[in-house]
């Protein structure tokens, strides 16, 4: 494991370091990379990659704001953007129960089971000689082309879970219905969003709205396995903070995508079912710049739903 660790560490961990000058990085960074993809199989480095990059940016950052929630929750519920009631156990006299310990045991159980379709993927693909989602080879991509295939995936990223959410998980269609409240019954019975509840719902909406739609463009548009990591490194830290709960938040646009998924829960679902908004705005199901842009499709669905 530790011939496994190292190269793959320090492709992590080199281009941080700026105590050497950018062409020494780059150096070894290239020699880690290509010491890495002579000695393993592609599938193993995908599968390592994909774990380390949702450990170190998703699974442990997560798992720290949970537990301080949980343990400190006066101080959390000051940070909060929903105050006291964006807290584990919904007040600040109280601990969390055991059974809100059960939210993120179902988060980590839905990551493993995406993490198993990933690897049954590639695993196939191999077996029916196709070529595999995720490109691993010597010859590292030039950044304008890494830039090209994270805008194009982020923008069908953001097509496809946008459609799913509004369409399918908030059906009124009746073969649609069991799926619907399935999503309902999870996911909607948050009452904020906590810490690692990106990936909470039942298994069966949580495969449809966070994996397929994270995981076709990778596969449509043959990310090479560095593009592939910057990608899983960028969806890791917007589930991180945008589920955090924290009204803080080191990015402008994560502070608009963390109001967005409260905005979601607190409309019982009526409005924002996009990742990055811009379905949102485009389609009228959110409302940007206080209200100037969009909310019509909002309106739509509340007559809707009342007939
Ligand atoms: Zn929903």
């Amino acid at each position: 494991m530790d011939f496994l660790t190292v190269p793959l560490l320090s492709v992590f961990v080199l281009p941080t370091l700026s105590a050497y000058s950018s062409r020494l990085n780059l150096l070894f960074f290239y020699m880690s990379w290509t010491t890495l993809v002579m000695s393993l199989s592609d599938v193993r480095i995908e599968m390592v990659g994909t774990l380390m990059a949702r450990l170190i940016f998703w699974i442990i950052p997560s798992c720290i704001f949970f537990l301080f929630d949980s343990l400190a929750p006066n101080t959390a519920a000051n940070l909060k953007e929903g105050g006291e009631a964006g807290l584990p156990s919904g007040s600040r006299r109280h601990r969390a129960s055991a059974y809100i310990f059960q939210v993120p045991g179902m988060c980590l159980v839905n990551f493993v089971l995406s993490f198993l379709l990933q690897l049954a993927w590639e695993k196939s693909m191999i077996y029916f000689r196709f070529r595999p989602a995720v490109q691993v080879t010597i010859a590292v991509p030039m950044p304008w082309d890494i830039a090209n295939h994270l805008f194009w995936g982020f923008l069908l990223r953001e097509i496809l879970s946008y459609s799913v959410h509004r369409f399918v998980l908030h059906s009124n269609q009746p073969g649609l219905n069991w799926i619907a409240d399935w999503h309902d019954n999870w996911f909607h019975s948050l009452r904020s969003p906590l810490p690692l509840t990106a990936h909470y719902d039942h298994p069966v909406p949580y495969i449809l709205h966070n994996f397929l739609p994270m995981y076709i463009p990778v596969h449509f548009f043959q990310f090479h396995m560095v593009t592939h990591l910057i990608y899983i490194v960028i969806i890791s830290i917007e589930e991180t903070f945008t589920y955090s709960g924290y009204s803080i938040l080191p990015i402008s646009m994560l502070q608009g995508a963390a109001s967005r998924v409260n905005g979601h829960l607190s409309s019982d679902g009526r409005k924002y079912f996009g990742r990055i908004g811009l379905a949102d705005l485009v389609t009228g199901t959110g409302e940007f710049l206080g209200g100037l842009v969009g909310g019509r499709g909002v309106e739509d669905d509340r007559r809707r739903r009342r007939r």
